[in-house]
């Protein structure tokens, strides 16, 4: 059979917020994609005909991506429609239910969050990355790339989602690990830190956000968009940032610059 004439991308959480926005810079790129979620078809569908507009082929397979058992159906189900993988772009994730004080906060929360943000991702890559392998020992110029999407939480302390700040610093482990484990076979893995991104996970604290950068929080002094981290995870899948494997790339807007 003939190679799938274009690169194909895996974006977990890819149906909205900072995902399709990751989806619209890929297809620009010209990917073609498979996205992940938990909603229905139906649900997903306009975003999916937005794809389709931006010229990618889109093949959507909703599970809960901590839902081990699920992932060789998601790579089957690729392997059946496009032959190929070329990048996997860990990006789903959740906050939790409640933003809990850290003496208060539940063990619930904490596996909740550990299981989608962490475990989840970090298996999936491990089951992506055999099939990479494979595709990088069968065709020697293969180019594979995997993006992390984690948070400013790895290294920022909020101690009223401690759950979450953990599993993002999990998620800046795993890619060192996987950027280590991956290089042998050219296989680069990054890890993207979004700072405050609109989508409907930061729609809750709008105005806490709305005030912190009225207050100067980031250089930049604006919401970070979703096509701004799309644009920094398409530069990396089409091979523009280049002898960097394991670089962890702020989206920010400066938030993290220590200031005197
Ligand atoms: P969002 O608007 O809430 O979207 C989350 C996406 O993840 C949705 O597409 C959702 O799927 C998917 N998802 C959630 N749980 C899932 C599961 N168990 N299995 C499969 N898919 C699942 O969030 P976002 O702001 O775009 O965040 C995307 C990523 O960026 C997350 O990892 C988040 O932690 C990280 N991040 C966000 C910000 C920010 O300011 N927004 C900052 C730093 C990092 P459905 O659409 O099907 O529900």
């Amino acid at each position: 059979m003939p190679l799938h004439p274009k690169p194909v991308a895996l974006i977990t959480g890819g149906s909205r917020g900072i995902g399709l926005g990751i989806a619209k810079c890929l297809a620009r790129a010209g990917f073609d994609l498979a996205i992940n979620g938990r909603r229905s078809a139906e649900d997903v569908a306009q975003a999916l005909h937005e794809l389709a507009g931006l010229g990618a082929q889109t093949l959507y397979l909703p599970a809960d991506v901590a839902a081990l058992a699920e992932h060789p159906h998601l790579l089957a189900a690729i392997k059946d429609r496009f032959g190929r993988l070329d990048s996997l772009v860990n990006n789903a994730g959740i906050a939790p239910e409640v933003r809990a004080d850290i003496l208060e906060a539940t063990p619930e929360s904490f596996d909740r969050l550990i299981s989608i943000n962490l475990k989840g991702p970090y298996f999936l890559t491990q089951a992506a990355a055999k099939w990479m392998i494979e595709q990088k020992q069968s065709q020697p110029q293969y180019f594979g790339t995997i993006v992390n999407v984690s948070s400013i939480s790895a290294q920022v302390a909020s101690v009223n989602r401690g759950d979450y700040c953990i599993s993002k610093a999990g998620v800046a482990m795993a890619s060192q690990l996987w950027a280590t484990r991956l290089g042998e076979f050219g296989i680069g893995v990054y890890e993207i830190r979004p700072g405050i991104i609109r989508s409907d996970m930061t729609a809750a604290v709008k105005d806490k956000y709305d005030k912190l950068l009225a207050e100067g929080l980031t250089l930049e002094n604006r919401w970070g968009e979703p096509e701004d981290v799309g644009q920094a995870v398409a530069a990396i899948a089409t091979g523009n940032i280049r002898y960097a494997t394991g670089a962890v790339i702020p989206i920010d807007g400066g938030l993290t610059v220590k200031r005197l």
